[in-house]
């Protein structure tokens, strides 16, 4: 497994993830370039995110679209990005954004 985990919970790893995209919305790549954790590890980590939710707020997906002929892949509720588009079979897609939406709109 990752390197990661042998000096850091997962759970840490979570909670840091929750917080880096509270109030944003993020690319995986985004996320993995600010924790310097793996792309593929932070998809697996979105994952249980996504489940439990982060503990203030709801755990929101911005969902990923075609370039080319802007098809949206509305229905796709899960974490990661198709690599092909079902209509034009571009590759050029951009990719899903997550997010945890806040209640806190107090809290700056
Ligand atoms: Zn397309």
């Amino acid at each position: 497994m990752g390197d990661v985990h042998n000096f850091m919970p997962d759970l840490t790893i979570r909670q840091m993830i929750s917080e880096v995209i509270k109030g944003k919305m993020l690319t995986a790549k985004e996320i993995s370039k600010t924790l310097g954790i793996k792309e593929k590890d932070v998809l697996e980590h979105l994952k249980h995110v996504a489940k439990t939710g982060g503990r203030k707020g709801r755990f929101v997906i911005a969902p990923p679209f075609c370039h080319k002929c802007s098809f949206v892949f509305k229905k796709r509720n899960r974490i990661g990005t198709p690599s092909r588009c079902p209509l034009c079979r571009s590759e050029g897609i951009a990719e899903a954004r997550y997010g945890i939406e806040t209640n806190e709109k107090n809290e700056l």
